[in-house]
């Protein structure tokens, strides 16, 4: 289990999803609601079922934390932006709640939280990484399935997975450059 830290030293981190571990128990996704405070009748990080959208095993599915990310590039107020570490975040302070980003995303994974008044998503449980921290999902995950990565660690086991193609983004022709990867069959 990797542990992030909070120092200078740079990070850049991406989630692999080893769909040959996941049991579809959606432990991850009790986690990540209870963690995040996520309304009803929403989700910041779920599982779809093996019938959905033509894939064969459960696939939790949350923000992709996409380097050319198109929810950035439409934000009118950049108020949402990719950190140095890869993280996409929300900088509620700076967000006019005008949900081109809701619009923008091609992987659905926003909602815009009515009672807020702004768009919510996935962040990599930020504040928990930023104090030594996994993410939710991550440290609840049942069947370990789920490893935080960190690509500027040679060393990271996880990091090792994408590097070697074992790992792979869902849906690579939208050109967003996702920072989750799956890893599907034996
Ligand atoms: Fe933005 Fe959607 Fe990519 Fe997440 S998955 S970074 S919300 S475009």
């Amino acid at each position: 289990m990797r542990t992030a830290t909070k120092t200078a030293v740079r990070h850049q981190y991406a989630l692999v999803v080893d769909t040959n571990k996941c049991i579809g128990c959606e432990a991850c996704s009790v986690a990540c609601r209870v963690e995040n405070e996520v309304p009803a009748g929403h989700w910041r990080s779920r599982i779809v079922p093996p019938t959905s959208g033509g894939s064969k095993v459960p696939m939790k599915w949350s923000c992709m934390h996409c380097a050319d990310a198109p929810c950035v590039q439409v934000c009118p107020t950049k108020a949402t932006y990719r950190r140095s570490d890869g993280i996409v975040v929300i900088d509620a302070a700076k967000c006019v709640g005008c949900k081109y980003c809701i619009v923008a995303c091609p992987y659905g994974a926003r909602y815009f939280d009515e009672k807020a008044g702004l768009p919510d998503k996935c962040d990599l449980c930020v504040d928990r990484l930023d104090s030594g921290l996994e993410p939710a999902c991550v440290q609840t995950c049942v069947g370990r399935a789920l490893a935080l990565a960190d690509l500027a660690d040679p060393s990271d086991e996880a990091a090792a997975r994408i590097r070697s193609g074992e790992a792979g983004p869902l849906h690579p022709e939208l050109g967003t450059k996702p920072s989750v990867y799956y890893v599907v069959g034996k």
